[in-house]
Protein backbone atom coordinates (compact mmCIF):
# COMPACT_ATOMS: atom_id res chain seq x y z
CA UNK A 1 0.00 0.00 0.00
CA UNK A 2 1.33 3.52 -0.90
CA UNK A 3 1.73 5.97 1.78
CA UNK A 4 -0.58 8.85 0.92
CA UNK A 5 2.86 11.32 1.78
CA UNK A 6 4.21 9.45 -1.44
CA UNK A 7 1.48 10.02 -3.51
CA UNK A 8 -0.63 7.18 -2.55
CA UNK A 9 -4.51 7.24 -1.84
CA UNK A 10 -5.04 8.48 1.63
CA UNK A 11 -6.82 6.50 4.21
CA UNK A 12 -9.42 9.34 5.40
CA UNK A 13 -10.86 12.08 3.12
CA UNK A 14 -9.38 14.32 6.32
CA UNK A 15 -13.04 15.51 7.10
CA UNK A 16 -13.95 14.84 11.09
CA UNK A 17 -16.38 16.37 13.30
CA UNK A 18 -16.04 20.14 14.15
CA UNK A 19 -15.93 21.26 17.75
CA UNK A 20 -17.71 22.16 19.13
CA UNK A 21 -20.26 20.20 18.11
CA UNK A 22 -23.60 21.49 16.51
CA UNK A 23 -25.97 24.29 19.01
CA UNK A 24 -28.85 22.41 20.57
CA UNK A 25 -32.84 23.94 20.31
CA UNK A 26 -31.98 24.38 24.01
CA UNK A 27 -29.36 26.63 23.93
CA UNK A 28 -30.52 28.86 21.45
CA UNK A 29 -33.65 29.05 22.78
CA UNK A 30 -31.70 30.19 26.58
CA UNK A 31 -29.16 32.30 24.28
CA UNK A 32 -31.89 34.09 23.00
CA UNK A 33 -34.27 34.16 26.53
CA UNK A 34 -30.48 35.68 27.67
CA UNK A 35 -30.33 38.69 25.13
CA UNK A 36 -33.78 39.25 24.73
CA UNK A 37 -33.96 40.14 28.29
CA UNK A 38 -31.26 42.10 28.89
CA UNK A 39 -30.00 40.26 32.22
CA UNK A 40 -26.59 39.75 30.56
CA UNK A 41 -24.33 39.33 33.92
CA UNK A 42 -24.25 36.72 36.13
CA UNK A 43 -25.33 39.21 39.24
CA UNK A 44 -28.42 39.92 37.46
CA UNK A 45 -29.64 37.01 35.60
CA UNK A 46 -30.58 33.72 37.72
CA UNK A 47 -28.89 31.00 34.95
CA UNK A 48 -24.85 31.37 36.26
CA UNK A 49 -25.86 30.48 39.54
CA UNK A 50 -28.17 26.96 38.18
CA UNK A 51 -25.50 26.03 35.93
CA UNK A 52 -22.32 26.31 38.49
CA UNK A 53 -24.89 24.40 41.14
CA UNK A 54 -26.20 21.78 38.72
CA UNK A 55 -22.74 21.40 37.47
CA UNK A 56 -21.06 21.04 41.08
CA UNK A 57 -23.89 18.48 42.00
CA UNK A 58 -23.33 16.05 38.83
CA UNK A 59 -19.22 16.04 39.78
CA UNK A 60 -20.27 15.41 43.17
CA UNK A 61 -19.72 18.51 45.37
CA UNK A 62 -21.87 20.69 47.34
CA UNK A 63 -20.68 23.87 45.70
CA UNK A 64 -19.78 25.70 42.78
CA UNK A 65 -18.74 28.92 41.89
CA UNK A 66 -18.25 30.57 38.24
CA UNK A 67 -14.71 32.20 37.20
CA UNK A 68 -13.25 33.88 34.10
CA UNK A 69 -11.12 30.75 33.01
CA UNK A 70 -9.88 27.51 33.95
CA UNK A 71 -6.22 29.60 34.66
CA UNK A 72 -7.74 31.79 37.01
CA UNK A 73 -9.61 29.03 38.70
CA UNK A 74 -6.57 27.26 39.82
CA UNK A 75 -5.07 30.96 41.02
CA UNK A 76 -8.19 31.41 43.49
CA UNK A 77 -8.52 27.78 44.01
CA UNK A 78 -4.95 28.02 45.30
CA UNK A 79 -5.14 31.67 47.17
CA UNK A 80 -8.79 30.56 49.11
CA UNK A 81 -6.71 27.77 50.28
CA UNK A 82 -3.94 30.19 52.01
CA UNK A 83 -1.53 29.30 49.17
CA UNK A 84 1.11 32.38 48.79
CA UNK A 85 4.36 33.66 48.58
CA UNK A 86 6.89 31.73 49.92
CA UNK A 87 4.82 28.42 49.62
CA UNK A 88 5.41 25.66 47.36
CA UNK A 89 3.51 24.09 44.81
CA UNK A 90 3.52 21.17 43.26
CA UNK A 91 2.83 20.53 39.56
CA UNK A 92 3.03 17.78 37.13
CA UNK A 93 5.55 18.11 33.92
CA UNK A 94 3.40 17.13 31.52
CA UNK A 95 0.55 19.27 31.26
CA UNK A 96 -0.41 22.62 30.38
CA UNK A 97 1.19 25.88 31.17
CA UNK A 98 -1.44 27.13 33.51
CA UNK A 99 -0.59 24.97 36.32
CA UNK A 100 2.97 26.62 36.40
CA UNK A 101 1.70 30.28 36.03
CA UNK A 102 -1.46 30.42 38.01
CA UNK A 103 1.38 29.33 41.23
CA UNK A 104 3.65 32.29 39.95
CA UNK A 105 0.60 34.48 40.04
CA UNK A 106 -0.04 33.88 43.71
CA UNK A 107 4.19 34.99 44.15
CA UNK A 108 4.25 30.62 45.37
CA UNK A 109 6.72 28.82 43.47
CA UNK A 110 5.30 26.17 41.23
CA UNK A 111 7.56 23.08 41.35
CA UNK A 112 7.67 20.73 38.73
CA UNK A 113 7.27 17.11 39.47
CA UNK A 114 8.24 14.28 36.96
CA UNK A 115 5.64 11.85 36.32
CA UNK A 116 4.54 7.61 35.86
CA UNK A 117 5.61 6.85 32.16
CA UNK A 118 3.15 4.38 32.43
CA UNK A 119 -0.21 6.86 32.52
CA UNK A 120 1.54 10.47 32.48
CA UNK A 121 0.19 11.75 35.82
CA UNK A 122 1.80 12.42 39.35
CA UNK A 123 2.40 9.57 41.17
CA UNK A 124 2.87 9.79 45.52
CA UNK A 125 6.31 8.65 44.44
CA UNK A 126 7.18 11.43 42.20
CA UNK A 127 5.52 13.68 44.42
CA UNK A 128 7.52 12.42 47.65
CA UNK A 129 10.95 13.14 45.46
CA UNK A 130 9.68 17.18 45.06
CA UNK A 131 8.75 17.70 48.90
CA UNK A 132 10.62 20.29 51.09
CA UNK A 133 9.61 22.20 54.37
CA UNK A 134 8.14 24.66 52.27
CA UNK A 135 5.36 22.63 50.49
CA UNK A 136 2.03 23.63 50.72
CA UNK A 137 -0.21 21.91 48.00
CA UNK A 138 -0.19 19.60 45.58
CA UNK A 139 -2.13 19.90 42.19
CA UNK A 140 -3.10 17.26 40.30
CA UNK A 141 -4.14 17.15 36.85
CA UNK A 142 -6.79 15.01 35.39
CA UNK A 143 -4.89 14.56 31.95
CA UNK A 144 -6.68 14.17 28.74
CA UNK A 145 -9.64 12.77 30.39
CA UNK A 146 -7.79 10.13 32.57
CA UNK A 147 -8.12 10.63 36.56
CA UNK A 148 -4.66 11.09 38.31
CA UNK A 149 -4.47 7.79 41.06
CA UNK A 150 -5.83 9.97 43.99
CA UNK A 151 -5.61 7.34 46.49
CA UNK A 152 -1.70 7.07 47.03
CA UNK A 153 -1.84 11.11 46.41
CA UNK A 154 -4.52 11.54 49.19
CA UNK A 155 -2.39 9.13 51.71
CA UNK A 156 0.40 11.40 51.36
CA UNK A 157 -1.21 15.00 51.27
CA UNK A 158 -2.94 14.27 54.47
CA UNK A 159 -0.02 12.55 56.28
CA UNK A 160 1.73 15.76 55.43
CA UNK A 161 -1.35 18.17 56.20
CA UNK A 162 -1.13 19.54 52.23
CA UNK A 163 -3.93 20.98 50.33
CA UNK A 164 -4.71 19.01 47.25
CA UNK A 165 -5.98 20.88 44.04
CA UNK A 166 -7.57 18.91 40.94
CA UNK A 167 -7.58 20.49 37.89
CA UNK A 168 -10.19 18.94 36.20
CA UNK A 169 -9.91 21.22 32.76
CA UNK A 170 -9.29 18.22 30.88
CA UNK A 171 -11.87 15.81 32.66
CA UNK A 172 -15.41 16.88 32.55
CA UNK A 173 -17.72 13.80 33.97
CA UNK A 174 -14.56 11.35 34.08
CA UNK A 175 -14.92 9.43 37.11
CA UNK A 176 -12.16 7.74 39.86
CA UNK A 177 -13.11 4.85 41.82
CA UNK A 178 -16.97 5.75 41.45
CA UNK A 179 -16.24 9.34 42.11
CA UNK A 180 -16.57 12.45 39.96
CA UNK A 181 -13.15 14.05 39.55
CA UNK A 182 -13.18 17.13 40.90
CA UNK A 183 -14.88 16.52 44.18
CA UNK A 184 -12.54 14.28 45.77
CA UNK A 185 -9.49 16.66 46.89
CA UNK A 186 -9.76 20.29 48.81
CA UNK A 187 -10.76 22.00 45.86
CA UNK A 188 -11.44 20.92 41.45
CA UNK A 189 -11.16 23.50 38.96
CA UNK A 190 -12.87 22.95 35.47
CA UNK A 191 -12.22 25.36 31.92
CA UNK A 192 -15.06 25.74 29.61
CA UNK A 193 -12.46 27.01 26.94
CA UNK A 194 -12.55 26.37 23.13
CA UNK A 195 -10.80 23.28 23.19
CA UNK A 196 -12.52 21.56 26.73
CA UNK A 197 -15.39 19.07 26.70
CA UNK A 198 -18.21 21.42 27.32
CA UNK A 199 -17.51 24.82 26.21
CA UNK A 200 -18.90 28.37 25.64
CA UNK A 201 -15.90 29.60 23.87
CA UNK A 202 -14.18 30.60 27.24
CA UNK A 203 -15.08 29.92 31.30
CA UNK A 204 -14.48 28.24 34.54
CA UNK A 205 -15.51 26.94 37.76
CA UNK A 206 -14.38 25.98 40.89
CA UNK A 207 -16.09 23.19 43.09
CA UNK A 208 -16.06 22.00 46.36
CA UNK A 209 -17.76 20.40 49.25
CA UNK A 210 -15.94 22.59 52.25
CA UNK A 211 -18.44 25.45 52.83
CA UNK A 212 -15.96 27.86 53.87
CA UNK A 213 -13.71 27.42 50.95
CA UNK A 214 -16.82 27.98 48.51
CA UNK A 215 -17.73 31.24 50.32
CA UNK A 216 -14.01 32.03 50.39
CA UNK A 217 -13.68 31.36 46.24
CA UNK A 218 -17.13 33.55 45.72
CA UNK A 219 -15.79 36.33 47.90
CA UNK A 220 -12.34 36.48 46.03
CA UNK A 221 -14.30 36.47 42.54
CA UNK A 222 -16.50 39.06 44.02
CA UNK A 223 -14.78 41.91 44.49
CA UNK A 224 -14.19 40.81 48.59
CA UNK A 225 -18.01 41.01 48.56
CA UNK A 226 -19.28 38.31 51.10
CA UNK A 227 -22.39 36.33 49.81
CA UNK A 228 -25.50 37.63 51.04
CA UNK A 229 -24.11 40.78 52.32
CA UNK A 230 -24.07 44.73 51.04
CA UNK A 231 -23.03 45.87 47.69
CA UNK A 232 -20.67 47.95 48.67
CA UNK A 233 -19.00 46.05 51.81
CA UNK A 234 -15.63 44.44 51.10
CA UNK A 235 -14.38 42.20 53.62
CA UNK A 236 -11.33 41.42 51.76
CA UNK A 237 -9.07 41.50 48.87
CA UNK A 238 -11.46 40.49 45.45
CA UNK A 239 -11.23 40.68 41.84
CA UNK A 240 -14.42 40.88 39.94
CA UNK A 241 -14.05 37.19 37.93
CA UNK A 242 -17.66 36.96 36.94
CA UNK A 243 -18.99 35.26 34.06
CA UNK A 244 -21.97 35.90 31.75
CA UNK A 245 -25.18 35.03 31.29
CA UNK A 246 -25.03 33.96 27.58
CA UNK A 247 -21.89 31.23 28.73
CA UNK A 248 -24.49 29.33 31.17
CA UNK A 249 -26.91 29.89 28.55
CA UNK A 250 -24.63 27.46 26.22
CA UNK A 251 -23.57 25.23 29.16
CA UNK A 252 -26.66 24.26 31.26
CA UNK A 253 -27.88 22.40 28.20
CA UNK A 254 -24.79 20.84 27.64
CA UNK A 255 -24.56 18.83 31.13
CA UNK A 256 -27.39 16.67 30.09
CA UNK A 257 -25.42 15.96 26.84
CA UNK A 258 -22.18 15.42 27.98
CA UNK A 259 -22.65 11.39 29.06
CA UNK A 260 -23.72 10.87 25.72
CA UNK A 261 -20.71 12.65 24.13
CA UNK A 262 -18.13 10.77 26.25
CA UNK A 263 -19.88 7.38 25.22
CA UNK A 264 -19.15 8.64 21.58
CA UNK A 265 -15.13 9.28 22.31
CA UNK A 266 -15.77 5.66 24.20
CA UNK A 267 -16.05 3.84 21.03
CA UNK A 268 -13.60 5.84 19.47
CA UNK A 269 -10.94 4.51 21.93
CA UNK A 270 -12.07 0.98 22.00
CA UNK A 271 -12.56 0.55 18.71
CA UNK A 272 -9.22 2.23 17.69
CA UNK A 273 -7.50 -0.01 20.20
CA UNK A 274 -8.82 -3.36 19.06
CA UNK A 275 -7.89 -2.47 15.37
CA UNK A 276 -4.07 -1.36 15.95
CA UNK A 277 -3.79 -4.79 18.76
CA UNK A 278 -5.42 -7.12 15.65
CA UNK A 279 -3.05 -5.45 12.98
CA UNK A 280 0.13 -5.93 15.01
CA UNK A 281 1.34 -2.75 15.72
CA UNK A 282 3.90 -1.47 18.10
CA UNK A 283 1.57 1.42 19.45
CA UNK A 284 -0.67 1.66 22.35
CA UNK A 285 -3.48 3.92 24.04
CA UNK A 286 -1.38 5.41 27.46
CA UNK A 287 -3.04 3.26 30.12
CA UNK A 288 -4.56 4.44 33.05
CA UNK A 289 -4.33 4.61 36.55
CA UNK A 290 -5.29 2.01 38.52
CA UNK A 291 -8.88 2.94 39.84
CA UNK A 292 -10.16 4.48 36.79
CA UNK A 293 -13.66 4.39 36.10
CA UNK A 294 -14.57 7.03 33.69
CA UNK A 295 -11.44 8.25 31.59
CA UNK A 296 -13.93 11.50 29.56
CA UNK A 297 -11.50 10.62 26.52
CA UNK A 298 -11.03 14.21 26.62
CA UNK A 299 -7.59 13.18 23.89
CA UNK A 300 -6.37 10.07 22.57
CA UNK A 301 -2.77 9.84 23.84
CA UNK A 302 -0.71 6.86 22.14
CA UNK A 303 2.25 5.91 22.94
CA UNK A 304 4.83 4.53 20.17
CA UNK A 305 7.14 1.92 20.15
CA UNK A 306 6.65 0.18 24.05
CA UNK A 307 8.62 -2.75 24.57
CA UNK A 308 10.87 -2.48 21.76
CA UNK A 309 14.75 -1.47 21.49
CA UNK A 310 14.14 0.90 18.50
CA UNK A 311 12.33 4.48 18.63
CA UNK A 312 10.03 5.74 16.22
CA UNK A 313 10.33 8.87 14.09
CA UNK A 314 7.56 10.56 15.47
CA UNK A 315 7.81 13.81 13.72
CA UNK A 316 7.86 11.75 10.78
CA UNK A 317 4.94 9.57 12.00
CA UNK A 318 3.13 12.86 12.36
CA UNK A 319 3.35 14.22 8.90
CA UNK A 320 2.95 10.69 7.05
CA UNK A 321 -0.56 10.24 9.31
CA UNK A 322 -1.63 13.68 8.63
CA UNK A 323 -1.36 12.86 4.82
CA UNK A 324 -3.62 9.92 5.43
CA UNK A 325 -5.97 12.27 6.93
CA UNK A 326 -5.13 12.10 10.29
CA UNK A 327 -4.16 14.62 11.73
CA UNK A 328 -2.20 14.08 15.08
CA UNK A 329 -0.69 16.44 17.87
CA UNK A 330 2.65 16.27 18.92
CA UNK A 331 1.39 17.33 22.48
CA UNK A 332 3.52 19.07 25.60
CA UNK A 333 6.72 19.91 25.61
CA UNK A 334 8.29 19.25 29.37
CA UNK A 335 7.13 21.83 31.62
CA UNK A 336 10.63 22.04 33.12
CA UNK A 337 11.84 23.01 30.14
CA UNK A 338 10.21 25.99 29.39
CA UNK A 339 12.16 29.59 29.49
CA UNK A 340 9.34 31.27 30.83
CA UNK A 341 9.29 29.44 33.80
CA UNK A 342 13.56 29.04 34.65
CA UNK A 343 13.57 31.56 36.75
CA UNK A 344 10.60 31.39 38.95
CA UNK A 345 10.13 27.05 39.15
CA UNK A 346 12.17 24.81 41.03
CA UNK A 347 12.73 21.85 38.55
CA UNK A 348 13.03 18.51 39.34
CA UNK A 349 14.59 16.16 37.29
CA UNK A 350 12.48 14.27 35.02
CA UNK A 351 13.86 10.58 33.98
CA UNK A 352 10.80 8.61 33.83
CA UNK A 353 8.73 11.36 31.31
CA UNK A 354 12.18 12.23 29.73
CA UNK A 355 11.85 8.37 29.14
CA UNK A 356 8.54 8.51 26.94
CA UNK A 357 7.99 12.16 26.14
CA UNK A 358 9.47 11.83 22.47
CA UNK A 359 6.74 8.98 21.63
CA UNK A 360 3.64 10.19 22.28
CA UNK A 361 1.14 11.63 20.12
CA UNK A 362 -1.93 13.38 20.79
CA UNK A 363 -5.53 12.39 18.75
CA UNK A 364 -8.15 15.44 19.48
CA UNK A 365 -11.54 15.28 20.65
CA UNK A 366 -12.92 16.36 17.59
CA UNK A 367 -11.79 13.77 16.36
CA UNK A 368 -12.83 11.20 18.92
CA UNK A 369 -16.53 12.50 18.17
CA UNK A 370 -16.39 10.64 14.49
CA UNK A 371 -16.90 7.27 16.90
CA UNK A 372 -16.18 3.93 15.91
CA UNK A 373 -15.72 4.72 12.55
CA UNK A 374 -13.37 7.51 12.94
CA UNK A 375 -11.47 4.62 15.34
CA UNK A 376 -11.04 2.01 12.97
CA UNK A 377 -10.01 4.44 9.91
CA UNK A 378 -7.52 5.75 12.43
CA UNK A 379 -5.78 2.84 13.33
CA UNK A 380 -5.71 1.23 9.83
CA UNK A 381 -3.95 4.89 8.91
CA UNK A 382 -1.81 4.07 12.24
CA UNK A 383 -0.92 0.63 11.04
CA UNK A 384 -0.33 1.76 7.48
CA UNK A 385 2.54 4.47 8.46
CA UNK A 386 3.74 2.38 11.13
CA UNK A 387 4.44 -0.75 8.57
CA UNK A 388 7.36 1.75 7.21
CA UNK A 389 10.97 1.54 7.98
CA UNK A 390 11.24 5.63 8.23
CA UNK A 391 8.76 5.18 11.05
CA UNK A 392 11.53 4.17 12.96
CA UNK A 393 14.95 7.24 13.53
CA UNK A 394 17.46 4.63 13.36
CA UNK A 395 16.69 2.95 10.18
C1 LIG B 1 -7.07 24.36 29.42
C2 LIG B 1 -6.34 24.03 30.66
C3 LIG B 1 -6.15 24.95 31.69
C4 LIG B 1 -6.51 26.41 31.55
O1 LIG B 1 -7.82 26.69 31.27
P1 LIG B 1 -8.17 28.07 30.50
O2 LIG B 1 -9.65 28.14 30.62
O3 LIG B 1 -7.68 27.94 29.10
O4 LIG B 1 -7.49 29.17 31.24
C5 LIG B 1 -5.53 24.54 32.84
N1 LIG B 1 -5.08 23.29 32.98
C6 LIG B 1 -5.22 22.37 32.02
C7 LIG B 1 -4.71 20.99 32.26
C8 LIG B 1 -5.84 22.70 30.81
O5 LIG B 1 -5.97 21.79 29.84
Amino acid sequence: MTLAIDGGTPIHDGVWPTWPPAVDDEQRRLVNEVLESGLWGSNTGALSEQFAQRFAQVHGASRGVNVTNGTIALFIALRAAGVGPGDEVIVPAYTFVACATSVLLLGATPVIADVDPDHLHLSAETIEAALSDRTRAIMVVHLAGSPAPMTEILELASNRDLVVIEDSAQAHGAHYRGRPVGSIGNLGTFSFQSSKAMTAGEGGLIVTNDHALADTVWSLCNVGRELGGAWYHHASIGWNLRTTEFQAAILLPWIDRLEGEIAVREEFVSTFSTSLDEAGTDAVIVADPKGTTRNSRHLMMIRLGLGVERSYNREWVARALDAEGVSVDLGYPSLGGLEALQSGARVMPTPRLDRVAESILWIRQSMLMAGAAGGERSAAAFAKVLADPRAWSNT
